[in-house]
């Protein structure tokens, strides 16, 4: 593994670092106090092609390799957590469903929009379906040559100001495999369709009071009769849950790289406040706890960003990285949310309002041990990797 970035990716990252200082970092306080959506920032994501960051240059992308990906979103992660996460469902979700399992012409018609005009969104989760999503109750019912979508999908990233959802409907009455628990092999029963958001019967419903990620668009989704042509139909009937699958492996990576961008900035913000703060007559940054909390959050953070790296490493040789993403996916998470925590302790009781950027890290981060498959679910998966034993059934 190569710890050395070639010229290209110092360049990537650096205008990514630019660009998030001097675009992102600036709004994310007031688009997090008044859960605004980043409506002026969007065309500029789109113009840098940050958003067609992993979509190949054919197909209008900025076809960056995988590890530069990582490092804008990480990047984005540091400034604003809320912007990183619609772009890594965006790029992360949305686009691989489509690069994986498209036909070419799926391929040609909306990977250059989703790179330069309207955003992804993924829809799985449903009210009653979560980390157990081969339980899921949308259904898709033939009608000629078309499908009808029926049913109700809930915390969708991008999903009421998007240009389109990839929604994992029901075609097949009975229970299929048992979600990621089954590894998707077998056919689920399950079917994967884009869905244009301004279809007839798309209701996308933006859900207000989120602990976090508040400048996000987060919807429940409510799909009444939506006629969908079998041409959108993304990967084989029955294979729903492996296209998704699929998907989570590039989504746990990006979301793995954000979490680490939030580790990045809770060392940033420590240690400048740590330099600034004086008690006892001496700054902060002199007593041995307090440097015991920096050095904790500088492990962790280093630790995350190798993991992350390792995913790149695997996916630029061509290896699947299923393991590799569920790893990074479940080490960053819960380092950024240790993260947060210590740098909010670093900040005394100042932390503790929003005058400084700390409680929105640690609200930001929390979400990240929960969606793209729980903790829980990321320790089963793992532990039935390492011991061959299947504990979800
Ligand atoms: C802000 C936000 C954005 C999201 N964006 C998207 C999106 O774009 N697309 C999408 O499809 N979904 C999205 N989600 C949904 C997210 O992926 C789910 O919330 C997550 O998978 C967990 O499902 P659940 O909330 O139903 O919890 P549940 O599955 O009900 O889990 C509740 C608790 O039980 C535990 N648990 C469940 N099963 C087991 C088990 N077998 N063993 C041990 N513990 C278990 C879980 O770990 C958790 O602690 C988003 C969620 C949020 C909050």
């Amino acid at each position: 593994m190569d710890f050395d970035l070639s010229e290209q990716q110092q360049q990537i990252r650096k205008l990514a670092r630019d660009f998030c200082d001097a675009e992102v970092a600036p709004h994310a306080r007031e688009l997090d106090r008044t859960e605004a959506f980043p409506d002026e920032l969007l065309p500029k994501l789109f113009e840098t092609g940050f958003l067609g960051a992993s979509i190949p240059e054919e197909y209008g992308g900025m076809g960056v390799d995988y590890l530069s990906y990582g490092l804008i979103v990480e990047e984005l992660g540091r400034t604003d957590a809320s912007i990183r996460s619609l772009v890594s469902v965006s790029c992360g979700l949305a686009a691989t469903c489509l690069l994986n399992w498209g036909t070419e012409e799926q391929k040609r018609e909306w990977l250059p929009r989703l790179a330069t005009e309207g955003l992804g969104a993924f829809g799985l989760t449903e009210p009653n379906a979560g980390s157990d999503p081969a339980s899921m109750t949308t259904g898709a019912s033939r009608d000629g040559s078309d499908w009808l979508l029926n049913g109700t999908k809930m915390w969708i990233t991008n999903g009421s100001r998007g240009l389109f959802t990839i929604v994992f409907a029901r075609t097949d009455a009975a229970r299929g495999a048992s979600g990621e628990g089954a590894g998707g092999g077998r056919s689920s029963g399950i079917t994967a369709f884009l869905v244009p958001q301004d279809s007839r019967g798309y209701d996308g419903n933006p859900i207000h009071g989120k602990l976090g990620l508040r400048a996000g668009d987060t919807a429940e989704v409510v799909l009444r009769d939506v006629r969908v042509p079998d041409a959108n139909r993304l990967g084989e009937v029955g294979d729903g849950l492996k296209v998704a699958f699929n998907a989570l492996d590039s989504g746990r990576f990006s979301l793995a790289a954000g979490a680490t961008g939030i580790s990045q900035a809770c060392l940033d913000a420590s240690v400048r406040y740590a330099d600034d703060r004086l008690q006892f007559g001496r700054k902060i940054s002199s007593f041995q706890l307090v440097q015991a909390l920096i050095s904790e959050i500088y492990l962790d953070l280093e630790a995350s960003r190798a993991l992350y790296w390792k995913v790149a490493w695997k996916h630029m040789k061509g290896e699947r990285h299923t393991v590799e993403s569920s790893v990074a996916k479940t080490f960053c998470s819960e380092a950024a949310v240790r993260n947060a925590d210590r740098a909010v302790q670093v900040h005394g009781g100042y932390g503790y309002s929003d005058e400084y950027p700390v409680g929105r890290y640690l609200r930001d981060a929390r979400v990240t041990t929960l969606y793209e498959g729980t903790s829980q679910i990321q320790r089963l998966l793992l532990g039935r990797h390492l011991t061959g034993e299947n504990a979800f059934v």
